[in-house]
């Protein structure tokens, strides 16, 4: 490259399709522009501080590290100036002529869809750079990165097709950008506009910010201060800044602690799931910094996974500067940190649900699936994660939820179990044989409908002491009730289930009278080892192969008048007693949603109709 001759570029495709959409679909928003250009210029700051606590090779290492705009309403520019880490030649090329990050990749996506609201979501999708074009007709970067040796450069572009990089002289260390602004994009060469801007959108940047020589922005790491000195907006900005969102926060938790830690942290639960809404596994929003200095913005490794949807800061001066990303998954250090601030995290969650219910069912109804995986995969806070799940139950009114420290509140003298059953939605769990039983002795049944339900009650297995039991499983012990109506004798009920056990050879367990029954003949238990119903049909979806030859416990109701009827038929017309057998076996599993294959269970429905009607 020589000095003279300016290096041309042509953008990368997808650059050029963005910044189309950037200066012609998102200029509702025009002014964001600014907080974006700080918002690099202090990241190129902090990454410039945490260079300096391991290289030695740093070009004018006692510049200050302060972010200076001045604006020319002469001339129509501003000019913003950092002294971070600058960018090479090849820096150039990469990060402003190229897309790098996966994510604007799915920003152009979703813009194209329609989905978002893109204005706000302009930073979250690190397009930010190319911002300055819905204000500019050019830009000029220059840049002079931190290694000793490094050149100067301008990087200058109209923001249409491509751009020029050449060799200059005279700089600094950092960036300055320089905006040769659009007519309808005047105002922003104006002090009284810009300094409005920085104080709305970037007072909680950690650097000064000078405008035209004089401070204008608060350098306040927010979380370092006093509670009782922060005011509802401050948080919210501070959310909405330092954590690039774009909702509002539903929860939040500012503490600090000295010992065994000394921690400072900040952190805000959301009122948006991105995941939720198709954007794929979210990372770690929670940074990692040690005395205001940023460590890792994403760490891996500190909080447990199903947190990653919280956004915040995490400051411990006990962390140190030069720790790894690669050493921090091992550290001890980062491991308690990491225990101690999720530990905060549950606990403050349980309170705010108890506080207001309403409201944390509204939040749970759209991250209930991170506190669901954390019951399944984090070991250390299962238990106490396990408060924090909702859902219906058979005491529940319809769309109402409590939790498990409600249903044991309600539990009945010398009950020891917790009961659930598992389906698809409560009316088809309601109308399930499976409930009667339980319904009649006022006995509680959880109702689980979310697919990943059964998956996480066989992780958890119990709550406060108390096994989790499925009511379609066999082997519940059901106290003796009560019961009206005439019953076979002992004797009659011992031979009917003989001869059903008989009758229905390999495809039963077992055959026994039940406690279980009030409305129905029988019903079909599924063996505590066996696969539920949910189980085998994700086995299916699997595997088209999957056949699984369903053993169930038939348990028999000595009191309905067609088990009655059955154990005099059985000896009077067996033929007929066969039949009904079968039928009664094949209705129990429909019920139960076991049944596979149902053409003989129509063709003998037939037969049995032509006998009732004495064809
Ligand atoms: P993001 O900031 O979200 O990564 P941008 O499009 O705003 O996306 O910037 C792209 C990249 O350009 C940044 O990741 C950074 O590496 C580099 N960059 C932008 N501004 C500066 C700056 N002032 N100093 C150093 N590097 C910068």
């Amino acid at each position: 490259m020589s000095a003279t001759t300016p290096e041309k570029h042509v953008f990368q495709a997808e650059i050029q399709q963005l910044l189309d959409l950037v200066v012609h679909s998102l200029y509702t928003d025009k002014e964001i522009f600014l907080r974006e250009l700080i918002s690099n210029a202090s990241d190129a700051m902090e990454k410039l501080r945490h260079i300096e606590a391991t290289e030695k090779n740093i070009h004018q290492p006692t510049l200050p590290l302060e972010i200076h705009i001045t604006t020319d309403e002469e001339a129509k520019t501003l000019t913003i100036t950092d002294h971070g880490i600058g960018m090479s030649h090849d820096e150039l090329v990469k990060n402003l002529g190229t897309i790098a990050h996966s994510g604007t990749k799915s920003f152009l996506k979703s813009v194209k869809e329609g989905g978002a609201t893109p204005a706000n979501m302009i930073g979250q999708f690190g397009v930010g750079f190319y911002s300055a074009f819905m204000v500019s007709d050019k830009v000029s970067v220059y840049s002079r990165a931190w290694h000793a040796d490094s050149p100067e450069l301008v990087w200058t572009s109209d923001g249409i097709s491509g751009y020029e990089i050449e060799e200059t002289s005279g700089l600094e260390r950092g960036s300055k950008l320089v905006l040769h602004l659009k007519e309808d994009g005047a105002e922003y060469a104006t002090e009284t506009r810009v300094k409005h801007l920085v104080e709305t959108y970037s007072n909680f940047v950690g650097f000064p910010i000078f405008l035209n020589g004089t401070r204008i922005n608060e350098v306040e790491a927010l979380w370092l201060k006093n509670k009782s000195e922060i005011t509802e907006e401050q948080y919210k900005a501070f959310y909405q800044f330092a954590c690039k969102s774009w909702d509002d926060p539903s929860y939040r938790l500012h503490f600090s602690a000295d010992a065994p830690l000394a921690i400072n942290s900040l952190v805000f639960a959301p009122s948006e799931n991105p995941e939720r809404m198709g954007f794929g596994k979210a990372e770690c929003g929670v940074a990692l910094y040690s005395r205001k200095v940023l460590i890792d913005a994403s760490p891996k490794g500190l909080l447990p996974d199903w947190m990653r949807f919280m956004k915040g800061v995490v400051d411990s001066a006990d962390i140190p500067l030069n720790i790894s990303r690669e050493t921090m998954q091992d550290s001890a250090l980062i491991r308690k940190l990491g225990s101690v601030i999720s530990k905060r995290v549950i606990r403050m969650f349980e309170k705010e649900a108890e506080a207001d219910p309403e409201k944390y069912r509204g939040f749970y109804r759209k991250f209930d699936r991170f506190f669901k995986e954390g019951v399944a995969t984090d070991h250390a806070n299962r238990e106490a994660l396990a408060k924090l799940l909702r859902f219906e139950s058979s005491l529940t009114d319809a769309g109402a939820v409590c939790g498990f420290a409600d249903y044991v509140s309600r539990m009945k003298d010398g009950q020891e179990s917790i009961y659930y059953l598992v389906g698809s939605n409560r009316d088809q769990i309601e109308s399930s044989p499976y409930l009667e039983a339980f319904k009649a002795r006022g006995l509680e049944v959880i109702f689980f409908t979310d697919a990943v339900d059964e998956y996480v009650v066989d992780s958890l297995g119990a709550f406060d002491g108390k096994k989790l039991v499925s009511v379609r499983h066999g082997g519940v012990e059901l106290e003796e009730q009560a019961t009206e109506g005439e019953a076979l004798s002992p004797e009659l009920t011992a031979s009917l289930c003989e001869f059903l056990k008989v009758e229905l050879g390999e495809r039963v367990v077992s055959v026994s009278s039940g406690k279980r029954l009030v409305e129905n003949p029988v019903i079909a238990l599924v063996p505590a080892d066996g696969m539920s119903p949910q189980m085998r049909q994700m086995m299916k979806a699997i595997d088209e192969n999957f056949k699984d030859q369903v053993k169930v416990e038939l348990e028999i109701n000595p009191r309905h008048p067609l088990v009655r009827k059955l154990a005099e038929t059985k000896d009077g017309n067996p033929e007929l007693a066969r039949l009904v057998s079968r039928q009664l076996l094949d209705n129990a599993l429909m019920a139960a949603g076991l049944l596979d294959d149902a053409r003989d269970t129509v063709s003998r429905m037939n037969t049995l109709m032509e006998k009732a009607m004495g064809a």
